[in-house]
């Protein structure tokens, strides 16, 4: 962690963490761990909030069409009532 060298027994090493460098050094690696991992979190969030943003884009227009398509089907079948009728009418006449 540290990035020193410290011979490889025992108590040299109880000695380095026990020295105020290395608790700084693990302070300082803790404190970049966190500041990643928030931004790991955001970079997550944002591009979770993308999703949803373009999830959310894609069905307000399938609902306009929907709505669209039902307003063409409720006008074409109001016409073909008409038509209906005014058949009706020229049959009624002809009988
Ligand atoms: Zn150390």
């Amino acid at each position: 962690m540290c990035k020193i060298y410290i011979s490889n027994n025992p108590s040299s090493i109880r000695n380095h963490e026990l020295g105020t460098r290395h608790k700084e050094n693990v302070t300082k690696r803790l404190a970049t761990m966190r500041k990643e991992n928030a931004a790991k979190d955001k970079e997550h969030k944002e591009t979770a909030n993308a999703l949803v943003q373009i999830e959310a884009v894609r069905l307000f227009f399938l609902i306009k069409h929907v709505i669209l398509s039902v307003k063409v089907h409720r006008f074409i079948c109001i016409s073909l009532e008409r038509l209906l009728e005014n058949l009706n009418v020229l049959l009624m006449n002809i009988i």
